[in-house]
């Protein structure tokens, strides 16, 4: 993961360049963005901000995760049987690993997607733009628990 803290102001900045208003909230959410490794849900952000900012209203969470989705700094995973996750360190297209317990989400290395885009691209005869490539397993803290 990329150094929290120098994200977190990469973050701000990116608002603040375009003169977005940053509310104590919508720091806290961005700097629980920069921090976190393990794709939160929106429910689970709002949880989080919730401890510090008892008013915070989910659609400030939205609101704020749109916005950084629109600028293109936070990687929004949907799913179809479970809420959606966000990755604010690396908002790029990459490989991920799921657990199917325990829904833990972790990154792999973009580079190991290079090959099977570039074998798609030359099959396909399409110019690739982007991709979703989600790997389903056991986490090693599952297998454990077995
Ligand atoms: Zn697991
Ligand atoms: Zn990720």
């Amino acid at each position: 993961m990329a150094d929290p803290q120098a994200r977190f102001e990469e973050l701000v900045n990116k608002l603040r360049e375009r003169e977005y208003r940053l509310t104590p909230q919508r720091v806290a959410l961005m700097r629980l963005l920069a921090a976190s490794d393990g794709h939160p849900s929106a429910s689970h952000l709002y949880d989080r901000l919730q401890e510090q900012f008892p008013t915070t209203s989910p659609g400030t969470i939205y609101k704020t995760l749109n916005l950084l989705k629109d600028l293109d700094e936070v990687l929004e995973l949907g799913f179809s049987d479970d809420d959606n996750r966000y990755d604010g360190n690396k908002p790029y297209p990459h490989p991920h690993v799921i657990c199917v317990r325990c829904r833990k989400i972790m990154d792999l290395e973009v580079g190991m997607a290079q090959n099977l885009l570039q074998e798609a691209a030359q099959q396909s005869g399409f110019q690739i733009v982007s991709h979703r490539l989600d790997l389903y397993g056991i986490c090693p803290d599952c297998q454990d628990r077995e």
